[in-house]
């Protein structure tokens, strides 16, 4: 990606928190790339040292190895800082039924401490991922950020609670702040294992294995897939902007396309058997539909075009394909 097409600059300080993770971790090399110095707080719960490896050798980099639960560890990480860009969170819908409490401990309590934190370090602005998950079971579409439904699951319930203490925060304490709710992003340093993984790298990595990926229903459920360039893109618009309008908001992070589950896999099979012909002869297989998952996600993104002049640059081909190629050259 072109950093200077954002004109971000350099001499920024930056705290990534959830920096070892699938989208932290982009953010943490695409800020260093740009000249930046990152600060990444991150307590290795669900991300990877491997992730940040790469990275540790930059002198612009440091690692706090620390838990967003704690205020002390928080405050430590927002010293000196400029921006704060809040990825730390415990995702995955399921992971949420199966354990609220600590999905709200980190998700609410954790968001909470960044929140203080970079209100009493004076940062310019807090930066933070909400989620898709926010629209709940509302059956507006394409979904446009001012209408949202009733949350269907606890992880749902942490985000939107974000969006409302980030509000507050702005109201009451002036602190600036973006929320940005991501759809299904996917993208290479995607976790493909574990109970928890998203779809695309899970199925990825399944094909390869010459296993029948398992789609939850039919197959006709669909998503916004939203590839990491993009996700980047609007993360750095949301520092740079200087439009008054355009922050103490939420965006959509989204391509603005559906595409449904037998779609994806097709996708899939299509790009994968360029690197090994066997895997276009892999076929899907069914199962229930899974508790908490609605059944369409599609986004607006015209409030992103417009407030914050977001174009972006990937639609789910152009992204599978570098997605697909990356697990190729790291996972065989
Ligand atoms: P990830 O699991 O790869 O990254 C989350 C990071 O946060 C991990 O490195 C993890 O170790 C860290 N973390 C978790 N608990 C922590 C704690 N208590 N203290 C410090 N660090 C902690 O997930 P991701 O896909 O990169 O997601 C990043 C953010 O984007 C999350 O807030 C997630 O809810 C949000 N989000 C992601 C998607 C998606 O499709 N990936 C969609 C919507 C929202």
């Amino acid at each position: 990606m072109n950093s200077t097409s954002f004109d971000l600059d350099p001499s920024y300080h930056i705290l990534v928190t959830g920096g070892a993770g699938f989208i932290g971790s982009n953010l943490c090399e695409f800020l260093l790339n740009n000249g930046n110095s990152v600060t990444c707080l991150d307590n290795f719960a669900t991300g990877k040292r491997e992730n940040i490896a790469p990275l540790s050798s930059n002198s612009r980099f440091s690692l706090i190895e620390g838990d967003i639960r704690d205020l002390d560890t928080c405050q430590q990480a927002c010293k000196d800082v400029d921006y704060v860009l809040h990825q730390a969170a415990l995702g995955s819908v399921p992971r949420s039924i199966n354990d609220p409490i600590t999905s709200n401990d980190v998700n609410v309590s954790g968001f909470l401490n960044m929140l203080v934190a970079a209100r009493d370090a004076k940062v310019k602005r807090f930066v933070y991922a909400a989620s898709s998950s926010t629209y709940g079971d509302s059956k507006n579409m394409p979904k446009i950020e001012d209408i949202i439904g009733k949350p269907l699951s606890p992880y749902a319930i942490t985000k939107y609670v974000n969006e409302l203490y980030a509000d507050i925060f702005n109201n009451t304490y002036g602190l600036e702040t973006v929320g940005l709710r991501y759809f299904n992003v996917f993208g290479r340093k995607q976790d493909p294992n574990g109970a928890y993984a998203a779809v695309i790298p899970k199925f990825v990595l399944q094909l390869m294995e010459h296993t029948s990926p398992v789609i939850n229903g039919d197959g006709s459920f669909s998503r916004d897939f939203t590839y990491i360039d993009n996700v980047i893109q609007m993360n750095i618009k949301a520092i740079v902007t200087d439009n008054k309008e355009a922050v103490n908001t939420v965006y959509n992070v989204a391509f603005g396309e559906r595409t449904d589950l037998n779609q994806l896999v097709a996708l899939l099979k299509e790009f994968l058997s360029e690197f090994d012909a066997k895997i276009a002869d892999v076929n899907a297989k069914y199962g229930p539909t899974r508790q908490g998952d609605v059944p369409h996600s599609l986004a607006s993104i015209d409030k992103a075009k417009k407030l914050l002049g977001y174009d972006p640059q990937f639609d789910i081909q152009k992204g599978l394909k570098q997605a697909v190629r990356w697990y190729w050259e790291n996972l065989k």
